[in-house]
């Protein structure tokens, strides 16, 4: 396992911050590390996996203790072992994330941080790029979070204030005969809060409409029907929930030579009759240039040649498909009168050779 940094310099604070500063801090890297503003970006996520779980330790008063006293191995001891993935944190810094991104404490029933929604790209490619691999780039587009406001949809230097509806618990009592009915607060729709000067890009929703470029990595192998996730390129989260994720799926064009069964590549190749009956070398394409195949006597048409890990590399990452060659055998369509003399010819001696042969079978002398 990797060495673990101190809790207290990961924050950057002294051994004897208060709740108020650890939280200001975290609230400072949680936010520049976030994977909104940081999508795709490996070493953001681990600061923000690292700032999460000093948070985690340092705002706890017994792990603080335990930690102080014994250090990391004293935590592990707990069974205390950090969070696995984003996932993981906002489930429990839900909370948390809501009163950073502006929102107030949760009293009551109201709406948690909220993972964005995931987005579909349709790309198509050509064959060879799918065989080899690729890089390309597309444009999508996409809710952001607000660059304004930071998401809280509020006119920068002013805050949401307290709903006056229902006073800030987003729901209000209605009396309906001898009941009283709690219901969901219909000015502040359960908030609690509302924006009283809407941000001007985003008109308080938080959120904007962006186009993005995204560099996309295919990987070599992909066929018509596989699909790519892009890890937090999808819409932005509310209220400091993760992003979504961007699905690319893939349609591969069809190759002018090369037909594609699984990681096999099949190709045709069409030879004279002549050349099947007394065996030719031919020059045949192949996914990294030409390559010549030596084609027996006698071959029939329909037979088959392999060459063996010509084909497509395997998506899982070892080995290669095969290439198969399929001989057609043409006939010939334009004779010329001495071409045809010579095939009636040679089918003159084709058929004395059988009858001969006939001949012999059934006891009859020549
Ligand atoms: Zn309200
Ligand atoms: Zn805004």
């Amino acid at each position: 396992m990797a060495t673990k940094r101190d809790y207290y310099e990961i924050l950057g604070v002294s051994r004897n911050a208060d709740e108020n500063e650890i939280k200001a801090k975290y609230r400072r890297l949680a936010l520049k590390y976030h994977p909104d503003r940081n999508p795709g970006n490996k070493e953001a996520e681990e600061k923000f996996k690292e700032a999460a779980e000093a948070y985690e330790v340092l705002r706890d008063p017994e792990k603080r203790r335990i930690y102080d006293q014994f250090g990391h191995e004293g935590l592990a001891g707990t069974g205390f072992s950090g969070f696995r993935g984003f996932d993981d944190i906002f489930s429990s810094f839900g909370d948390i994330f809501e009163e950073f991104f502006g929102f107030g404490a949760r009293r009551g029933g109201r709406t948690a941080a909220r993972r964005g929604a995931d987005l579909r790209y349709d790309l198509t490619i050509d064959f060879m790029a799918a065989a080899f691999g690729t890089e390309t780039e597309i444009e999508i587009e996409k809710l952001v979070t607000c660059p304004t406001c930071e998401g809280t949809g509020c006119r920068p230097g002013t805050y949401p204030e307290t709903c006056q509806y229902c006073g800030g618990s987003g729901q209000v009592s209605r009396t309906q005969g001898f009941f009283s009915i709690r219901t969901t607060c219909p000015n502040c729709h359960g908030e609690g809060r509302v924006i009283a000067h809407q941000c001007g890009e985003c008109h308080g929703t938080g959120k904007v409409k962006r186009k993005k470029k995204v560099t996309v990595r295919i990987p070599a192998g992909v066929d018509s029907g596989s699909r790519l996730r892009l890890t937090g390129e999808g819409e932005s989260g509310t209220r400091g929930g993760p992003p979504g994720d961007l699905y690319i799926f893939i349609t591969v064009r069809p190759h002018e030579f090369f037909k594609r069964q699984n990681n096999d590549v099949i190709c045709q190749v069409p030879i004279s009759f002549v050349d099947a009956a007394l065996g030719v070398d031919v020059t045949v394409p192949t996914l990294t240039g030409n390559k010549k195949l030596h084609i027996p006597r006698g071959t029939q048409p329909g037979d088959v040649f392999r060459f063996k890990g010509e084909g497509i590399p395997s998506l899982r990452g070892y080995g290669r498909g095969d290439q198969i060659i399929q001989v057609i055998v043409k006939t010939p369509t334009h004779l010329t009168r001495k071409q045809e003399n010579l095939l009636k010819e040679f089918a003159r001696l084709e058929s004395s050779k059988l009858s001969s042969k006939i001949k012999k079978m059934f006891g009859g002398t020549h």
